[in-house]
């Protein structure tokens, strides 16, 4: 019997409509139920609650704001304090030079944003054969047209017939592969590369060593726009503010959401380095970039941008994710010698995955963790989703590789597993 009125997403609603589990509220890192269960909020809800749940001074920030002006577009020359504010803040503290800021209302947004930039860059600079995105396999950028269209993982452009064209796919950690494909097809085909400083949803695949950098040198060696997705690791997963830094590289257009308010509001912002930009901005230009969303610089999510990224400072907290960078890696290490785990991924921030031998087990397993008071979710091919807000402490982290431990220890191993009814795998 049908139980619910809402459609989930990437949800098998034949099963999920009558099995749903409502979070009622959260404190730090734990969130509970409407039953009263307390769960450690191992996923980040969805990699995004990076300063916690519960933090009164965003609520506040949201109240003020909306008291004075819930929102205004910023259409036209029509715009709002606190959108001009934190568009000054990103451009202080982002690694582009000279940078604009673009917002929108997340990831997806920001991706089609920089997809019809590059496009229309290309188109503006006469070189009109310059339409391919050339993202990796595995990546994900998020779902609206574009971002449907170019994504890695298989099952989420599967389905609708054709696509937005001139898309194109390397493996995900091979530079020589991303200069072959330039090779083949020609520079003057490529408008942008899109990647994901550790690629997230498509299973936490960290970068090899010096392969950020290489695809940068590819990217710029043949003029093709290096649009950098931290919709994931921007705001402190990876253990600073952005992976950019991390790794050392400079995006001409990098994408941001999810931790940019930590959940408390949906945004997103796209910084833009100066010759994406200066077309538009030139003082004789007769030219609109003829994009934009009914809440983009929407006044109530900027201002509880600002009180995020003023907790995320005052607190340090992308320092604390690099202090416990080790303990997380080594505390999922441990779970390496168990046979049903074929890999564990990780050791960049706060960021892991505990692949299973049989992805079929992800569900079972993400059920027990659950039980014993630890929320999992499982992710592309059957992996432990483990991002956690950053407010975890040690004995927290200890928490997860005991449950998984026992999680994983409660699984025949030879296990026909009829999984029917429970929650499956993710393509986001
Ligand atoms: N890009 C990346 C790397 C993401 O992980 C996501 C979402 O998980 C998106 C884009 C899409 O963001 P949103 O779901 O806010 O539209």
């Amino acid at each position: 019997m049908e139980t619910t009125a809402l459609w989930h997403s990437q949800a098998r609603m034949g099963t999920v409509k009558s099995s749903e589990r409502v979070i009622a509220r959260g404190e730090g890192a734990y969130v509970w139920d409407e039953e009263g269960n307390r769960l450690l909020d191992v996923p980040a809800s969805l990699w995004y609650c990076n300063i916690g749940h519960g933090r009164a001074e965003l609520a506040e920030a949201a109240a003020r704001q909306m008291r004075t002006l819930a929102a205004y577009s910023n259409f036209q020359q029509f715009t709002s304090r606190p959108s001009l504010e934190l568009a000054e803040r990103l451009v202080a503290i982002a690694p582009v030079e000279n940078a604009k800021v673009f917002l929108g209302s997340g990831g997806s947004d920001m991706v089609d944003f920089a997809a019809k930039l590059a496009r229309r860059t290309w188109q503006l600079r006469g070189e009109t054969q310059r339409l391919t995105i050339v993202t990796r396999e595995q990546s994900y950028h998020g779902l609206h047209g574009f971002g449907t269209s170019i994504g890695g993982l298989a099952a989420n452009r599967a389905g609708y017939g054709p696509l937005i064209e001139d898309t194109a796919r390397v493996p995900h950690d091979d530079a020589e592969a991303l200069e072959r494909l330039v090779r083949d097809r020609g520079a003057e085909t490529i408008a942008a590369f899109f990647c994901e400083p550790v690629i997230g949803t498509g299973g936490v695949h960290p970068p090899g060593e010096g392969y950020l950098r290489r695809v940068e040198e590819i990217c710029r060696a043949h003029g093709i726009v290096f649009v950098v997705d931290e919709v994931i690791t921007g705001f402190g997963r990876a253990g600073e503010m952005f992976a950019s830094d991390r790794f050392g590289i400079r995006p001409d257009i990098l994408l941001t959401a999810k931790g940019i308010t930590s959940g408390y509001a949906p945004l997103g912002a796209a910084m833009v380095a100066a010759p994406l930009w200066e077309p538009f901005w030139d003082d004789g230009a007769e030219l609109t970039f003829h994009h934009g969303l009914t809440y983009s610089g929407h006044a109530t999510a900027c201002a509880v941008a600002m009180a995020n990224i003023d907790v995320l400072e005052r607190e340090e907290l992308a320092a604390r994710v690099r202090a416990l960078e080790p303990k997380l890696a080594r505390t999922l290490g441990q779970l390496r010698d168990d046979p049903r785990v074929a890999e564990m991924r990780g050791g960049i921030g706060l960021l892991g995955a505990v692949q299973l031998r049989d992805p079929a087990w992800g569900p079972r397993v993400a059920a027990e963790c659950i039980a014993n008071g630890v929320l999992m979710r499982v992710i592309e091919g059957g992996a432990l989703q483990v991002s956690p807000p950053f407010v975890v402490d040690e004995d927290d982290i200890d928490l997860i590789g005991a449950v998984i431990a026992d999680a994983l220890e409660a699984l025949p191993l030879e296990m026909p597993l009829g999984a029917a009814s429970l929650p499956q795998p993710s393509s986001q």
